[in-house]
């Protein structure tokens, strides 16, 4: 439903838009009290769609420039929240930063440093207008047009991992580092072995935190070296915490097996490796992006 509602075009779907999303964007909706329960049960569903779509661009004319998700399966708004005016910003499309079929996003200030990660989006002259289609299965390529198999893996998929999910979106974590945290747990971050199996031509493939091994989720959360010590950190703060699992969904469930003993520790320990991960992808994108660094020791989670 969350899917025909964003492919428009149906009376059902304007009139939804019409009536919840006059002054702002499907993506950008606050849940209002006063929303019917089934656009307020379709607003849930974002994040997981988010993940499971990908833009398809044209021109840009019909892509909002900082509230749809057209970058990796994520807005300019998820990647660079506070820095960005929305008042400034709002009802500007994509079509403002492509000229003649090619990208220029340095013609918009918040987009110049993105440049690099942008260039890699496919701009298809040829399709009729930008549109959204299914991200294919799995951390592989691929895409294609919706289909009831494709939204019945995505349903099921999502139903098998729907406790650690439910987890995840606990409260007192930040909807960014939810979200970061959530991508990981599908394997839908952009890390530079996916974006090479995604066929773009990325200069060099090495993890920027350790430069010595290629960048995959696995390397970059759990098995650098770097990123090592954070976990050893944050388990020392946990006393004892969270077992040498080296993926996040054996750090979830253990925590989870451990709940019922301590369900205050249970939360901090779902605070911390939610804010773990996010700040190692955050330092890893502001090395690609920004070329800075952060000293090891600044961005522990304290
Ligand atoms: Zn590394």
């Amino acid at each position: 439903m969350a899917w025909r509602f964003i492919k428009g075009g149906s009376l059902w779907a304007d009139w939804m838009a019409n009536r919840y999303l006059r002054r702002t964007n499907f993506w950008a909706c606050r849940i209002d009290n006063n929303f019917s329960v089934t656009f307020k049960a379709i607003l849930r569903c974002r994040p997981v769609l988010q993940t499971a779509i990908r833009r398809h661009m044209k021109d840009g004319t019909t892509t909002d420039l900082l509230l749809d998700p057209w970058l990796g399966s994520r807005s300019l708004l998820d990647i660079l929240g506070g820095q960005l005016d929305r008042e400034a910003g709002r009802g500007l499309t994509c079509s403002r930063i492509i000229r003649d079929g090619v990208w220029r996003p340095e013609g918009y200030p918040h987009t110049a440093q993105l440049a690099e990660e942008i260039r890699l989006v496919t701009i298809d002259a040829s399709q009729h207008e930008d549109s959204w289609s299914w991200a294919g299965r799995g951390t592989g390529g691929g895409s294609g047009p919706f289909c009831f198999r494709s939204c019945y893996d995505l349903v099921r998929t999502h139903h098998d991992q729907a406790e650690e999910v439910d987890f995840i979106w606990g409260k007192g974590v930040a909807r960014k580092m939810q979200l970061c945290a959530y991508r990981l747990l599908r394997g839908r971050l952009m890390t530079r072995d996916r974006l090479l199996r995604f066929g773009m031509q990325i200069p060099d493939a090495k993890c920027v935190l350790c430069n010595d091994e290629d960048e995959s989720m696995g390397h970059l959360f759990f098995v650098c070296p770097v990123t090592w010590h954070i976990w050893t950190e944050q388990c020392a703060q946990l006393r004892g915490g969270v077992g040498m699992d080296r993926d996040i969904r054996s750090i979830l469930s253990w925590i989870r097996d451990h709940r019922g003993r301590d369900p205050g520790w249970a939360r901090r320990a779902r605070v911390r490796l939610a804010a773990s991960v996010w700040h190692i992808w955050k330092e890893r994108n502001r090395r690609i992006f920004e070329g800075l660094t952060t000293p090891l020791l600044k961005f522990y989670i304290t």
